[in-house]
């Protein structure tokens, strides 16, 4: 079995992009609508050497950003039971929202290693939101842009201590 690599965020940050971008087909759904991902998707990756299975999530999807209720909390749980490695998606263009603050926060309390990654950094108006991923306490953030395929290389160097 290959070693899980989950992929968690608030809705719209682009974790199904970055499931595509890592699978390299288009077996997530992408839509500017948040919500649009109901269930995990899983696919597989091989890339540089490093062979995953990737897990899409859509758990804090159609969440009040000041409520989490349990359901919510259980799916992101169940994804992470037994997991190698999470990647916590956040979007380095808005910055950091409650929402995210509040994953953080549960994610803190997980044993999985957790690297965050400052998703839309393509550019120059993802730099304070990349600045910003440092607060959240897990160490250097990742900056990428899944869209554009940047960053692919630092994220894999990033994972490469946890598989
Ligand atoms: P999810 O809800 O977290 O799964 O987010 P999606 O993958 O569905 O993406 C939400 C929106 O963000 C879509 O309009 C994507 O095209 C856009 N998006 C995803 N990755 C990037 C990126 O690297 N740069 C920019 N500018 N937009 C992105
Ligand atoms: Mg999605």
């Amino acid at each position: 079995m290959l070693p899980q690599v989950v992929i968690i965020g608030r809705p719209n940050v682009g974790k199904s992009t970055l499931f595509n971008r890592l699978v390299g087909k288009k077996l997530a759904l992408v839509d500017d609508q948040p919500g649009v991902t109901r269930d995990r998707r899983f696919g597989d990756v091989e890339l540089l050497g490093l062979k995953f299975q990737i897990v899409d999530t859509a758990g804090w999807e159609d969440e009040d950003a000041h409520s989490l209720p349990g359901r919510m909390r259980q799916q992101t749980e169940a994804a992470l039971v037994g997991a190698a490695a999470a990647l916590f998606v956040i979007d380095s263009r808005t910055g950091l929202t409650p929402l995210d603050e509040e994953i953080a926060r549960y994610l803190q309390r997980s044993s999985v290693p957790i690297t965050v990654v400052a998703n839309k950094a393509e550019g120059k108006a993802g730099d304070a939101g990349i600045y910003e991923a440092f607060s959240l306490g897990f160490g250097d953030p990742v900056a990428m842009s899944a869209e554009h395929g940047e960053g692919v290389a630092d994220l894999f160097e990033a994972l490469l201590p946890t598989l």
